[in-house]
């Protein structure tokens, strides 16, 4: 970047930010929240079928066992903290957490900005709005529960889809979310190499100072930060890996359906259970 260029303000709270990386695109980092976000505003982000199939992931559907396994340890500590049963997952995607959770006798409504991943959520039977929280779901509907699993990452603005998902949750209501924890030990050690920098579709990168603080602000009272570990694919571990051959060895996984799932856990993502303050 040239000398004297301006850098742009942090995504989370118009900080002022410095070069934290350069490749393998600029990342910058907020000196007042403490954030990292793509100094790039990749505007156009299709999230095709291509992106889920080949693309970040090696093959979403194929990993579907994996994604239940994890949704269902996830509703279970979201049972024992509501009495009610009805959840808004938003960032959907193909609604393996919203079958997850009509499996344990949830009223669950996903939203997403996927064309693709809705079609196919709602071909599955989900009830799947195409769009934005704030555009998509009907005026007027309330939930026990506010999930966005994977999800900040990825807006234009977090800050205004947090505060809409305040409005749409129920007196007793919580937010539950993931992200990735970039002041994590992981994420500092690999660097630029992290994994979730990796992804093109994500812009910001929260650690655990800038994401309570954008909670507070939006008026929430963070109950609960842990570090827990997901199910996932053979598959998708080797499609992720850097190892020669992996990708070719990922896809006869799926073809061949031994894609076998472990539990793993790099303390390099957040859960964060927070209610309205
Ligand atoms: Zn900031």
């Amino acid at each position: 970047m040239p000398e004297g260029t301006i850098l742009p303000s942090c995504r989370l709270c118009g900080g002022p930010g410095t070069v934290w990386f350069e490749r393998p695109r600029q990342v910058l980092r907020c000196q007042s929240c403490t954030a990292l976000y793509a100094s790039t505003d990749q505007r156009v982000q299709e999230f095709t079928e291509a992106y889920y199939r080949g693309g970040v992931y090696s093959d979403y559907l194929a990993d579907e066992p994996a994604i239940r396994r994890t949704a269902a340890a996830r509703l279970r500590r979201l049972e024992r903290r509501v009495a009610g049963r009805t959840l808004l997952d938003v960032g959907c995607a193909t609604g393996f957490f919203l079958e997850a959770a009509r499996a344990r006798a949830w009223t669950a409504t996903g939203v997403d900005v996927s064309r693709y991943a809705t079609d196919v959520a709602r071909g599955r039977g989900c009830d799947a709005l195409t769009g934005s929280i704030d555009q998509a779901v009907p005026s007027g509907r309330r939930f026990a529960v506010v999930t966005l699993w994977d999800t900040i990452e990825h807006l234009d603005d977090v800050k205004a889809t947090l505060a809409v998902a305040r409005e749409l949750l129920l007196p007793g209501g919580i937010l539950a979310l993931s992200t990735g924890d970039a002041g994590s030990v992981f994420a500092r050690a690999t660097g630029a190499h992290w994994r979730l920098l990796q992804d093109p579709t994500h812009r910001v990168f929260f650690t655990e100072q800038a994401l309570r603080r954008l909670l507070e602000r939006v008026g929430f009272r963070v109950a609960e930060v842990s570090r827990r570990g997901k199910w996932v694919s053979t598959a998708m571990i080797l499609h992720h890996s850097s190892i020669g051959a992996a990708a070719h060895l990922a896809r006869w996984c799926v073809r061949a359906r031994v894609n076998p799932m472990v539990y793993v856990n790099l303390g390099d993502v957040m859960t964060v259970i927070s209610v309205p303050a």
